[in-house]
């Protein structure tokens, strides 16, 4: 399947935010309060700077690469992008500052390379934690258990903002099940916000994918990635 044509994309758009206004209501809460993260891995700055022209709220980078070629070919039209993939530390430097927040923090070592990379810059990193919620052996993320004592070294450091946590539940399982992790993330997320610290401002819960979407606001996401409803299929280039 070739990708949208950006009137196909227009009216993909205005199908999810309808979509996200009746889970909003669900879920006791305005269609504005979700943001709409729009997935664009593999696309062309062509085909991003069409989208930017839509009523999409930020982007979602997975990989260093592009997130720096679409950011220097202005294809975002001064919206935020955030990384979401899984960040090596030698990628650090040309992520932090370029990507509004980095949604994929999952180790110590990341945290202290981003931590050690914003004050540099003299700036502060947003950053999501990512909890392998499925407890899954191949995927990136922390265990939900681990969170608390990276959350409590995150507090030490000044050029990190935590803002909140990101998921990818396993990629398969039975709807219900599916469900079941998002409620989990609220849960973890709603304990986060009750643990006070001044650098962290816990005001983000990520999850939920073109699939998925639905039942993730109505659990309680903030903010919700979608690649594939929006553009179409991807197709893999040699990246
Ligand atoms: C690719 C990707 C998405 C979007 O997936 P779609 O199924 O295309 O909507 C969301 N989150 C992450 C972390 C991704 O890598």
């Amino acid at each position: 399947m070739a990708v949208f044509t950006q009137e196909q994309m227009a009216q993909a758009i205005a199908d999810i935010r309808g979509k996200i206004a009746q889970a909003a209501k669900v879920s006791l809460r305005q269609p504005r309060d979700i943001t709409l993260c729009a997935v664009c891995k593999t696309r062309t700055s062509e085909t991003v700077r069409l989208s930017a022209q839509l009523d999409v709220d930020i982007f979602g980078e997975n990989h260093m690469q592009e997130l720096v070629a679409h950011a220097q070919d202005g294809a975002y039209l001064g919206k935020d992008a955030h990384f979401i993939g899984h960040l090596q530390t030698n990628k650090v430097k040309k992520v932090v500052g370029t990507a509004r927040m980095i949604q994929s923090v999952d180790s110590l070592r990341l945290l202290e390379a981003i931590n050690s990379e914003a004050r540099k810059q003299q700036i502060t990193q947003d950053i999501l934690f990512e909890i392998n919620i499925g407890l899954e052996e191949s995927k990136s993320g922390i265990s939900p258990s681990a969170l608390w004592e990276l959350a409590e070294q995150a507090a030490a450091m000044d050029g990190i903002r935590v803002r909140g946590l990101m998921a990818i539940p396993p990629a398969g399982a039975e709807d219900s099940e599916t469900r079941r992790y998002f409620e989990q993330m609220r849960k973890l997320f709603e304990k986060l916000q009750s643990s006070i610290y001044s650098n962290h401002s816990v005001d983000t819960l990520s999850m939920g994918m073109s699939g998925s979407y639905l039942a993730a606001i109505e659990e309680g996401a903030t903010l919700v990635r979608v690649g594939t409803a929006i553009y179409g299929a991807r197709e893999y280039r040699n990246i």
